[in-house]
């Protein structure tokens, strides 16, 4: 019988620290399963220090070893489509290089595959957020929330984009053509038969995060404007909501000069009304305009990514 194999796609932004703890650490939990087939796929976002340098290396002395190294830093969401579309393996597992994801796991999540024909995706999600900043996991859980409500996706809290999944899976993830992706969304939308892993988050083995608090955001804004158009329902509420009370004042100022005559006092209700308005116009203007750009992204069909270099055969796979 043939072997199963397995790609194990690792996304890396300057990580020459951690990349062979990694690859030691990973193949040795490889070892502990002889009857699967095993290969690496690193994709290279376009790191600024010797990241390209130790893949090549380490592509030099194991053949498991695949790469992708873009054009430039294109994002992780970018390197995480580029190494499932590269792939084809039986199942493919997404990691991070900096070892956070508990190469452990991923044998649990094999195994759960493996003996239960019925589930499709094996995935982890956060059961502590020890060792986070506060003030990020409040952020976080908010987002979540708000993500859930907003629209039809539902992302567990703290779910993570470490997972292992079938080739079906994998199909049809790589099969959404959207430029702006946010994988957490995409895997729920595509469905399938999800099981979810509590995970410890390790501490980082050597490197540093790639997040700030901007990149966060502008991450959570992609999630939402991605996958609910709530914010527009929600600026059409508010439109509608301030004509009518405008309607209603208005009919009451009418009526009250009609039987009481005109005077010219009110300059502080002008003015609180004009600068509420104007407000929630720019608001509905600008919220408009996050779909906008977004359309106007998606329509020039630009790629994802660029490879500047690889080792896969696109072709023969
Ligand atoms: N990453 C990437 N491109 C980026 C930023 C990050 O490929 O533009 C990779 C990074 O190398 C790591 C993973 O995404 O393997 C998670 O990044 P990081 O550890 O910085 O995020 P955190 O764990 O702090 O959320
Ligand atoms: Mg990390």
């Amino acid at each position: 019988m043939r072997m199963k194999t397995i790609d194990l796609v690792v996304p890396c932004y300057n990580e020459e620290a951690v990349l062979p703890l990694f690859y030691e650490e990973v193949s040795e939990v490889a070892g502990k399963r002889p009857e699967f087939d095993f290969r690496f796929l690193f994709v290279n976002d376009g790191s600024r220090d010797g990241t390209l340098k130790t893949v090549l290396e380490l592509a030099k002395r194991d053949e498991r070893v695949k790469y992708i190294s873009f054009s430039r830093n294109f994002g992780k969401e970018a390197a995480m489509l580029a190494g499932m579309k590269y792939s084809s393996g039986d199942y493919v597992c997404i990691l991070d290089a900096d070892l956070q994801h508990s190469p452990e796991l991923i044998l649990d999540m094999l195994d759960a595959l493996e003996s239960d024909p019925a589930l499709d995706v094996a995935a982890a999600k956060r059961s502590d957020r020890d060792g986070e900043n506060k003030f990020k996991s409040a952020f976080s859980r908010q987002f979540y929330k708000l993500i859930n409500k907003m629209s039809s996706v539902d992302i567990p809290q703290s779910a993570q984009d470490f997972r292992v999944m079938r080739r079906k899976v994998v199909d049809a993830v790589v099969s959404l053509p959207e430029y702006h992706r946010f994988s957490k969304g995409i895997f729920s939308w595509v469905g399938f038969n999800t099981r979810w892993f509590d995970h410890e988050n390790r501490q980082r083995a050597a490197g540093e995060t790639k997040w700030s608090f901007g990149s966060l955001l502008s991450y959570a804004v992609d999630g939402i404007i991605g996958f609910s158009v709530m914010p527009l329902k929600i600026s059409l509420a508010l439109g509608t909501a301030c004509s009518f009370v405008g309607l209603v004042y208005a009919a009451y100022i009418i009526v009250r000069t009609l039987v009481s005559g005109s005077d010219v006092a009110g300059y502080p209700s002008i003015i609180c009304a004009i600068l509420i308005i104007g407000g929630l116009v720019l608001l509905s203007l600008g919220i408009i305009g996050e779909y906008l750009a977004r359309i106007y992204l998606e329509v020039k069909h630009r790629p994802v990514f660029l490879i500047d270099q690889t080792n896969i055969d696109p072709m023969g796979k």
